[in-house]
């Protein structure tokens, strides 16, 4: 393993730079109380000032007349607002995927790729806002029709998550706006820079697109856990999509049910993959070592456990060590390297109590420690640990959100997808096959229990285009492709009587 070589340079200063480039002023950077810092050097990179709940609550009301008036405004001219938002992503690409890399950690390639999720998603939205269709349905009345309708749904609570800073918003923004929805983001207090860059861009496409536009029909609110609940609590929102861990979720969930507003939970995963006999091993080394070290293990889809069969483990363990002997551990700016810091201390201290108590469980551990060789003290490297269990003890079936990967061996393909549906969280799975009745089981009703599961690929790396959110602990949300900008609209069936007569349904007489 490589660590890395040299001392990084000042994340602080190119980090305000970069601001400056995507039009936050320099004032914005300074005198507050939130302090941000990045992950690569530990180094404070900004102090911004907090909303207060109560300035939480008026952003809201105001948001709310928005929609008011976004509402009206025909779906596919929403879609243009939206296109222009695409257009200025496009021109920033680099300097906002510079920026997730010094404010996330995540490699170079990994931060332009979270903008270019951004981009992608406008380009669906965009196409989107001309096909917000409803049904005809045939009724059993004569001369009536019975349809439904979508419309506009309100304000749209936005919680995120500091591994995905910036796309995760946009995989419902840009929906809502197409929708006819004003959204309120509350991104992580661990990356609230990326949320402030977004929202100047998203600020310049609105002054593009012109009057149309209400204020507060995207609003940013900087704080931590209490504007989440804020957001939560508001009755003028009647969804909210959260995106964290479980523990996040519990306390979300309820809140939000109580008052019976939606929620779309994105929550933590603990996702697997099976190595079958039959599986091409050069492919699935490729897919598992990106799945599970990628993002340096911080992706809410990174391969955490590893169920390889009994006739393939001699022959799949040791070209697997060697990959992770081989990755590079570094600067995430630096050329070459695979796997950036973790975002801060509390996931250095939340991985190593996990090894412990692998070991404590019998585990035989491979990697995981600290590489501390040039880095600040506040900035936290690791070798991705690699842990060959005899079963799945408690502590394989929580998420630890750290690149740790649990290797176990198993007997029957039937054991595998049983051991594998056996965690709490059902976010993302696959199978290395190519045994074609393998492959179609897993997928099947009886296979794999996740929102995702893929045959030859990693769990990890979804694209817009599908339906993305897992089952179980995971929460159940859908966000991003397919039918999932329903969630962001209100349905409403219509019936329409064109005839002269007023025939009840089911046959009721009620003549007076
Ligand atoms: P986190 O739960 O600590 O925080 C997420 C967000 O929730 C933050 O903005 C935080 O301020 C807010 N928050 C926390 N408690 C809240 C409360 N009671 N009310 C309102 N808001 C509250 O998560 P994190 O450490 O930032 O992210 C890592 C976790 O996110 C992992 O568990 C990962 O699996 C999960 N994740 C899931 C997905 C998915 O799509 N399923 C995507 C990314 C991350």
């Amino acid at each position: 393993m490589t660590q890395q070589n040299s001392v990084p340079a000042s994340a602080a200063s190119e980090t305000a730079g970069l601001l400056a480039r995507l039009g936050v002023p320099a004032s914005v950077l300074t005198g507050g109380s939130l302090v941000a810092r990045s992950p690569i050097t530990g180094e404070e990179t900004a102090r911004l000032k907090e909303v207060s709940p109560a300035e939480a609550k008026a952003a809201i009301d105001k948001a709310h007349e928005a929609f008011l008036a976004w509402r009206k405004v025909p779906a596919p001219r929403r879609g243009e607002l939206v296109r222009l938002l695409g257009e200025e992503l496009r021109a920033h690409k680099a300097e906002l995927g510079r920026l997730v890399t010094l404010e996330a950690g995540k490699v170079t390639s990994e931060g332009l790729g979270e903008v270019q999720e951004m981009i992608d998603i406008c380009d669906y939205a965009v196409g989107l806002s001309r096909q917000l269709f409803g049904l005809t349905i045939a009724t059993e009345r004569s001369e009536h029709r019975m349809m439904e309708t979508w419309h506009p749904l309100g304000v749209v609570g936005v919680i995120s998550a500091f591994n995905f800073p910036v796309a995760v918003w946009s995989w419902n923004a840009a929906l809502a706006f197409v929708c006819g929805d004003s959204v309120v983001w509350k991104p992580s207090e661990k990356t609230p820079l990326t949320a402030i860059a977004v929202q100047a861009l998203f600020e310049k496409a609105a002054a593009k697109f012109g009057p149309e536009a209400p204020a507060g029909l995207s609003t940013l609110l900087i704080g931590g856990r209490e504007i989440g609940e804020a957001l939560v609590d508001h009755p003028k929102v009647p969804l909210v999509s959260a995106t964290g861990s479980t523990a996040m979720g519990r306390q979300v969930g309820p809140k939000l049910a109580q008052r019976f507003a939606r929620a779309v939970l994105e929550l933590g995963g603990n996702n697997a993959a099976i190595i079958t006999p039959s599986a091409d091993l050069d492919l699935t080394l490729r897919g598992v070592a990106f799945a599970a070290m990628g993002t340096a293990g911080q992706r809410c889809t990174t391969l955490r456990r590893l169920f390889v069969h009994e006739s393939v483990y001699d022959a799949f363990l040791p070209r697997l060590k060697a990959a992770y002997g081989s990755v590079t551990v570094g600067d995430p700016r630096a050329e070459g390297v695979l796997v950036g810091p973790l975002i801060d201390q509390g996931a250095y201290l939340a991985m190593q109590k996990a090894l412990v108590d692998a070991r404590d469980a019998g585990g035989v551990i491979t990697g995981g420690e600290r590489v501390s060789a040039d880095a600040a003290d506040g900035a936290f490297y690791v070798r991705p640990a690699l842990v060959e269990m005899g079963r799945q003890a408690d502590v394989v079936l929580r998420e630890t959100f750290a690149p740790i990967l649990y290797v176990m061996k198993y007997s029957t393909f039937e054991e595998a997808v049983a051991l594998q549906n056996d965690a709490p969280q059902g976010l993302s799975s696959s199978v290395f096959t190519n045994d074609m009745r393998e492959a179609e089981r897993f997928i099947s009703g009886e296979g794999s229990d996740c929102g995702i599961a893929n045959v030859n690929i990693g769990p990890s790396g979804a694209e817009i285009g599908g339906a993305f959110g897992g089952e179980k602990e995971t929460g159940g949300g859908r966000e991003a492709g397919s039918d999932s900008w329903k969630a962001y609209m209100r349905r409403a069936t219509n019936t329409l009587n064109y005839g002269k007569t007023l025939p009840l349904a089911q046959g009721v007489k009620f003549d007076v």
